[in-house]
């Protein structure tokens, strides 16, 4: 029941914040509980800095709920690997730009898997959809939106009256464009479509040879993928103008739909100590910089302790406190586990053990949080075997906090306010835990008392299952014993080259034996 009731009230109650209308809105989704999401990807000329991160695990966490919510997302993010820098870049490296572009794409796909980033369903890159962005071209010239000039095709924006409104912005006082005004414009706020160049490289087109505008790539990729309109599009708050405005007229002139988005989410600006990140202050950071001293889920947990719409501000003492608050949620899960186990140890076997099959209990994992469902039956029932009247409060205060915490969730992804919750709880957790535990251990504690506190084990642990599926912070990972295990195997495998190196092959097969045995493969070249 609790995963289905979820899901009604969440496809209700979802309230998003819409940078179109400035204002919350009520999500209705286009196709029922399918949802089509396309944020703006990176452009793949260097390494993604933690603005980058700051804006892809917003959306990672926005898809997440979407889905533990009960729609069904389909998630695509731009690789915009056709760019000026790319190919300003490549020069400099005395590579090609395709070859610098992948290599970037392949960096930029690391870090995103290192910070839990894993929920974008395909990376469309822009040189596959060369085809579909010249037929977008070649529409908007023939309605008339779009003209061909000397050195490219440009977007009239005076034809689309309604140019400016995404950043509300009247079409006759737009700020200045960050395109540099080309001669052949005929206005300086009309955007490229198509950049004519002979100058390699280039690709072949009707319009002569050229590499296409920035904007066009997004929507010739979610024309394909999505169709005409779709749910929800995002990106960073400083691509509404020109960027996202420019998608909306082009999008919006070939359909002659409106809108073509119906929800447009922006993540807010990240500083660091305070000052904007720029290179020329010296304070811009790489994800892979970063990631050399923290835990990537210390940065995860960093970001999502601010609203994803708010400007947060980097620092060491905030991640420092991030640090110690995914400490507490994983001690506090330790914690549970080890109660649980040591209430099952305690009881006799009619009260728990008969009701809990201990094969899915033990599986402390988020994957099993439909196991719970059974669990959560099996106690219903038990609890008409026990007819006595347990004191139920600490469990309907755990209740009342799920409640408190999808509520947040509810409320435009109020992550921090979620977090709270979350945070909160844990003293409740650990205090509960420590009052019970000497009594279980010295057998002073009633069976009813048994009995309510593996129910709060359970009904505990299955509440951070759902806040791990949503927020994927790793809290269910022993990080040490694991951290422990890989050191010792490159212990073990550097000797074994040491020894190879010694020609003592006796040993050094035998580490590889026993190393392969354990189920890992050693293969010497
Ligand atoms: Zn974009």
């Amino acid at each position: 029941m609790f995963f289905i009731i979820l899901k009604i009230q969440g496809l209700k109650m979802l309230e998003i914040y819409n940078t179109m209308n400035r204002k919350k809105e009520q999500f209705i989704s286009i196709n029922d509980n399918r949802i089509n999401l396309f944020v703006c990807g990176p452009t793949v000329y260097d390494d993604a800095h933690i603005g980058h991160g700051r804006t892809y695990i917003s959306f990672d966490i926005i898809k997440r709920y979407l889905e533990f919510i009960g729609y069904s997302v389909f998630y695509l993010e731009n690789i915009t690997d056709i760019d000026d820098k790319i190919v300003v870049r490549a020069k400099e490296r005395k590579t090609d730009f395709l070859t610098l572009a992948r290599f970037y794409e392949n960096r930029f796909k690391e870090d995103m898997k290192k910070l839990n980033v894993d929920s974008v369903n395909l990376y469309p890159r822009a040189t596959d959809h060369l085809n579909e962005i010249h037929k977008q071209i070649d529409i908007l010239i023939k309605k008339g939106f779009a003209y061909e000039s000397e050195d490219g095709v440009y977007f009239e924006v005076e034809k689309f009256p309604s140019y400016g409104k995404l950043s509300h912005q009247k079409l006759d006082k737009l700020e200045a464009h960050r395109e540099i005004a080309k001669t052949t414009k005929k206005n300086p706020h009309d955007f490229a479509l198509w950049k004519k160049t002979d100058e390699k490289p280039y690709f072949p087109s009707k319009f002569g040879n050229g590499r296409p505008g920035w904007h066009i790539e997004d929507t010739a990729i979610t024309e394909q993928y999505f169709g005409l309109q779709y749910d929800i599009h995002g990106g960073g708050l400083d691509l509404i103008f020109p960027h996202h405005e420019a998608e909306i007229a082009q999008m919006e002139a070939i359909s002659s739909l409106e809108p073509m988005v119906r929800y447009w989410l922006h993540t807010g600006f990240l500083n660091v100590d305070g000052e904007k990140m720029s290179k020329s202050l010296g304070n811009f950071i790489t994800i892979r910089e970063l990631l050399k001293t923290w835990d990537p889920m210390v940065f995860r947990l960093f970001i999502l302790s601010t609203h994803y719409r708010n400007p947060i501000d980097f620092s060491q003492k905030a991640l420092n406190q991030s640090l110690k608050n995914l400490d507490r949620l994983k001690i506090t899960i330790n914690n549970l586990i080890d109660f649980k186990d040591n209430v099952i140890n305690h009881s006799p076997e009619d009260i728990v053990i008969k009701h809990s099959p201990e094969d899915t209990v033990i599986n402390n994992s988020p994957e099993s949080l439909d196991d719970f469902q059974s669990i959560e039956n099996d106690l219903d029932i038990s609890n008409k075997i026990n007819k006595k009247s347990f004191n139920d409060n600490i469990l309907l205060h755990i209740d009342e906090l799920e409640k408190e915490f999808f509520k947040y969730m509810d409320d435009d992804f109020n992550t921090p306010r979620s977090l709270a919750v979350i945070l909160n709880f844990t003293k409740n957790v650990n205090g509960f835990i420590d009052g019970k535990t000497p009594l279980i251990n010295t057998g002073k504690i009633s069976e009813e008392e048994l009995y309510i506190s593996y129910k709060f084990a359970i009904k505990t642990l299955k509440f951070f299952i759902a806040f791990e599926k949503i927020f994927n912070l790793n809290i269910f990972e022993k990080e040490n014993e694991n951290l422990d295990s890989n050191k010792f195997l490159d212990i073990l495998l550097e000797t074994r080259d040491k020894l190879r190196e010694e020609k003592n092959y006796q040993l050094s097969d035998y580490i590889r034996d026993k190393i392969n045995e354990l189920g890992m493969k050693i293969e010497d070249d």
